[in-house]
């Protein structure tokens, strides 16, 4: 798998390594774990998906991770994205709406042994602001416009990785706040989400 991502451009060997050191299988649930390698996302259950490994190391590449970061994650799903987070980042915050998902994501980021990222139930268009600023931010679901929290959120010299646009089709988008407030904003590709479903996304 990750011979694939290399070869489909993931240049940062330390994405690569955590990807490679993530057990897909064990975030999905056992009659899926033949697929648990393809790069593709799949379903989890609850009309969402697991994130396909490519567009998490694509978003997780794009966040520019050294180590030292407070992250949060907007769409635990199935806690992929974020155990590879773990692995990248001091600690990850990752907010999830549906209840059922929030709760396996908890059981699964256990069982692996992840002991820095916080799942909460919740509306991740809000962020977490007892818990803010944040370094970088990742939204794994897709709204109609960047979420104004989102961006109060995050730190100076910090960056938001995230799509955004239609219903169906998306640009992914990389938004920097440079050390003095300013937004810089970067196109990083179409893309295709499942609904941001909250206060700042779609409605419900
Ligand atoms: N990061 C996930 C993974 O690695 O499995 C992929 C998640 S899936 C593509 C998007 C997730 O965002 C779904 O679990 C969905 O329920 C969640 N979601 C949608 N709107 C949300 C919101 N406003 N707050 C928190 N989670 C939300």
């Amino acid at each position: 798998m990750v011979r694939d991502l290399a070869r489909a451009g993931i240049r940062d060997a330390r994405v690569l390594e955590a990807i490679a050191s993530v057990p897909r299988h064990r975030l999905l649930p056992e009659a899926m774990w033949e697929q648990a390698y393809a790069i593709a996302a799949l379903p989890i259950g609850d009309g969402q998906t697991i994130s396909s490994p490519e567009v998490v190391a694509r978003m997780t590449e794009a966040l520019e991770l050294a180590g030292s970061e407070h992250v949060l994650e907007v769409g635990t799903g199935s806690a992929y994205q974020a155990a590879v987070l773990a692995r990248l980042a001091d600690r990850v915050v990752s907010v999830e709406r549906i209840p059922r998902l929030a709760a396996r994501a908890r059981r699964s980021l256990d069982a692996l042994g992840v002991t820095n990222v916080v799942v909460y139930l919740g509306d991740g268009s809000l962020g977490r602001p007892a818990e803010a600023p944040f370094d970088a931010i990742v939204v794994t679901a897709a709204g109609p416009r960047v979420p104004p929290p989102l961006l109060a959120q995050l730190a100076p010299g910090g960056r938001l990785v995230g799509p955004f646009g239609e219903r169906g089709r998306q640009e992914l988008l990389r938004i920097r706040k440079q050390a003095d407030g300013r937004l810089v904003r970067e196109r990083l590709g179409a893309c295709r989400f499942v609904d941001l479903v909250g206060q700042h996304g779609w409605a419900a």
